[in-house]
């Protein structure tokens, strides 16, 4: 008797067992089709075995097995299994979750595998064929040689602009041994070659350095300030490695920073396959681009977080761009921090991993300094006229301002105007302004489903929650008192917009943030508009303050910093500093001297004093300290119990029974539990939160009791009537 364990996209943490006569240890990791209740479902044989877990008679037999498929790598089945394991998280929905949604989907059938998009490359043979052995009458096949001669590559994009006989000429390259076929993804750049830049001392320092140990797991922490080309580091670095066949796979915190750093590794790269995996992908093209890592034949990987679970069969090295951002970690589901993921795969592949930023996150930056990670510093700009920018605080409890703008700001604005150099006004604040009020009662316009505030859309007159979605047109008078004086307070992105607007009346100004970017388009048109010199002021969110590079911007200004200094959330000054540092770091990047202006209440707060002086190992020295006597991490590990319910009182009751249980356990004398408290945002899309602390002095004793707490949360008959889940490595308390 056979029986195949399967992974399956339920919420309990266990495999299912089938019969599969004919199944044996090479399906391990195939997909598998399998009955369900009265459904079938997409699964992964996980194992095979002759041991059921239940008897022979209650066993159903599978379905079809995908032949079609290669089956999962075992370091990617053990990848999962971490998984499960780590965050508590059912097997079979973090198998699931981390496949391409195509694979899971029942009704899913090898037959819809994508039809493979193909590209033509020049062979050694053609590389001799000159434009004069091809008949000068054949112009169309000259046309399409001489662009072959040019490039070493014909994409599928480029030969279906050309002329329709065009594939039929391939194909008789093809015949003449001229050019070889190749499937890849739609090629969405146009080739060409860049001579890599010679480097600096100090990327050529790092680049030996990382080169050194590169069969080894080697964890590196990237410290580069920003300009200091921490990319050029991360192409020669892959170069050495793609030279040896090996795959590499490199994620970005955000989506929008795909398409500009695809762009530079098929520039730099442009016969070596590369696939894009991301969330604005459309089904069939994720499926395809996962195909081709996991076959092989991509050889760099690009992606966001969900990129971490791409199989390669031969993985050369990691790299970890801008590691602090917190977009690694996923929020909902499988609570998983790609990054802390990405160390394990490094370290199970036996290969290096590269944490590249300039203010690296605490966690990293701690384990550099005990030793655990390598440290690589890159202090100086790459380019040698890019020099820092000045950053400058003004003081807003002195200085006059009109619309949150102060007169400094608005005078720098007037000159980098008059100089027809780029500004960009940073305000993490989108809307018009986050809150409406009514002058003679008080009264605030709040969300019926969340504890927030409705945030003022002027422009389509509306009132919108921006946590739950929410939104209603703006009320013409106050519903407490009837009052009709009831007013914007406060200021958003939009509001910013229109006050620049009335400033600088001939000035071309373009608002960016989540609204502005809504369709799928809006953003590449936006970098195009911004980088072709047609924009004079830039009003946006952190959007902008992200790894781009905008050679024309000479100044930032930074208006509403402050409110994230004394905030609750320990991380919260760690996570204003880095994107300060980051929005500081747009100024200045190419030949002309940048300045950065920030409005502050608080110019002599350490943040702002470290910010100044762009010092970020002496702040990250203060804060490391701070963090140790206070007991938070990266010295301390913590996960958090969270439960909502209609009502706040269940969802504390429920956390107290929880507690209860784990006090049970004596053993665990290393695992600190606090009381259950109320969330900071209690109440979120209807339903009222709380939440449970619990604090280890090492991961491993946090590992121990987790697995055992869980186990007796699970059982507890209060589970099932409320929602809860455990976040292990929380970001946000
Ligand atoms: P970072 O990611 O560290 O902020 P980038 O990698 O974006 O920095 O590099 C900043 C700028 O410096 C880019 O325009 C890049 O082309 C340029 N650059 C990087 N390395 C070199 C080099 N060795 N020589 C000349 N220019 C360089
Ligand atoms: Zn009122
Ligand atoms: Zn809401």
């Amino acid at each position: 008797m056979t029986v195949i364990h399967v992974a399956l996209d339920v919420p309990v943490n266990r495999l299912f067992d089938y019969l599969a006569p004919n199944a044996d240890s090479a399906d391990i990791g195939r997909c598998v089709r399998v009955p369900f209740g009265n459904r079938q479902l997409s699964g992964i044989i996980l194992s095979v075995s002759n041991l059921p877990s239940v008897p022979e008679r209650k066993l159903k037999t599978a379905g079809l097995i995908d032949q079609a498929i290669p089956p999962l790598p075992q370091s990617l089945l053990e990848l999962f299994e971490f998984c499960s394991h780590y965050y508590h998280h059912p097997i079979g929905q973090v198998v699931m979750n981390g496949l391409p949604a195509l694979l899971r989907k029942p009704g899913y059938t090898t037959s819809r595998i994508p039809k493979q998009i193909q590209e033509w490359i020049l062979t050694d043979a053609g590389r001799i064929i000159t434009l004069s052995d091809i008949p000068a009458r054949s112009k169309t096949k000259r046309q399409l040689f001489s662009l072959l001669l040019e490039n070493g590559i014909i994409t599928a994009d480029i030969y279906k602009a050309m002329s329709p006989h065009s594939r039929k000429l391939l194909h008789e390259f093809k015949d003449l041994g001229w050019v070889e076929q190749r499937t890849a993804l739609p090629g969405k750049f146009a080739f060409s070659t860049v001579p890599t830049l010679a480097p600096t001392t100090e990327q050529a320092h790092a680049i030996a350095e990382i080169l050194a140990r590169i069969g080894t797991f080697t964890p590196w922490l990237l410290h580069g300030i920003t300009g200091s080309g921490k990319t050029e580091v991360y192409l020669q670095v892959a170069a050495s490695l793609l030279a040896q066949q090996k795959q590499i796979l490199v994620l970005v915190p955000e989506i929008n920073l795909t398409p500009q750093l695809e762009a530079t590794f098929r520039k730099r790269f442009p016969n070596t396959p590369l696939v894009s995996l991301h969330s604005g992908l459309n089904s069939s093209e994720r499926l395809q681009g996962w195909l081709q890592a996991q076959c092989g034949e991509a050889n760099i990987i690009l992606g966001t977080r969900l990129a971490i679970f791409t199989p390669m069969p031969r993985p050369g090295l990691i790299i970890v761009d801008e590691e602090q951002d917190h977009s690694f970690k996923q929020q909902d589901g499988l609570r998983y921090s790609a990054r802390d993921l990405a160390v394990y795969r490094a370290r199970q592949a036996n290969i290096p991993i590269v944490l590249g930023s300039a203010t690296p996150s605490l966690e990293s930056y701690h384990q550099a300094r005990i030793g655990r990670y390598r440290l690589l510093q890159l202090h100086a700009r790459a380019i040698s006229q890019a020099v820092l920018p000045a950053i400058h605080c003004i003081d807003m409890r002195v200085t006059p301002a009109q619309e949150r703008l102060s007169e400094p700001i608005l005078d720098a604005l007037r000159q980098s105007l008059d100089q027809k150099q780029q500004s960009l006004v940073f305000i993490n604040r989108r809307g018009y302004s986050p809150a409406l009020l009514c002058k003679s009662c008080r009264w605030i316009a709040t969300c019926k489903r969340c504890s927030s505030r409705l945030v003022v859309h002027l422009r389509n007159r509306q009132l919108r929650c921006h946590y739950c979605g929410d939104q209603q047109p703006i009320t013409p008078a106050c519903p407490q008192c009837g009052d009709p004086d009831i007013m914007p307070f406060g200021h958003g992105t939009q509001r910013i917009e229109s006050a620049l607007i009335k400033q600088f009346p001939n000035a071309r100004i373009l608002r960016v943030d989540r609204d502005s970017i809504r369709h799928k388009t809006a953003w590449q048109t936006m970098l195009d508009t911004i980088h072709q010199g047609k924009v004079d002021i830039l009003v946006g969110t952190q959007l902008l303050a992200k790894g781009h590079d905008f050679p024309n911007l000479a100044l930032v200004c930074v208006l509403n910093a402050d409110s994230s200094l004394y905030s609750t959330d320990f991380r919260a000054e760690e996570h204003l500093f880095s994107q300060l540092m980051q929005v500081a770091g747009r100024a200045g990047r190419a030949h002309i001297p940048g300045t950065v202006l920030i409005q502050t209440e608080f110019p002599q707060h350490p943040l702002y004093l470290a910010l100044i002086r762009q010092d970020y190992a002496a702040y990250a020295q203060t804060q490391l300290k701070e963090r140790k006597s206070a007991s938070f991490p990266p010295f301390v590990y913590l996960a958090v119990l969270r439960a909502e319910a209609p009502v706040l009182a269940e969802a504390l009751e429920f956390l107290h029974q929880t507690a209860v249980i784990a006090t049970i356990a004596k053993e665990y004398a290393h695992i600190q539990l606090f009381d259950p408290v109320p969330a900071t945002m209690t109440r979120l899309k209807g339903l009222e939160r709380a939440q449970l602390l619990i604090q280890a002095v090492s991961r491993k004793c946090l590992q121990i009791f987790l697995s055992d707490w869980h186990q007796r949360i699970t059982a507890l008959p209060a589970r099932s009537k409320l929602r809860w889940h455990l976040d292990v490595d929380p970001l946000t308390l």
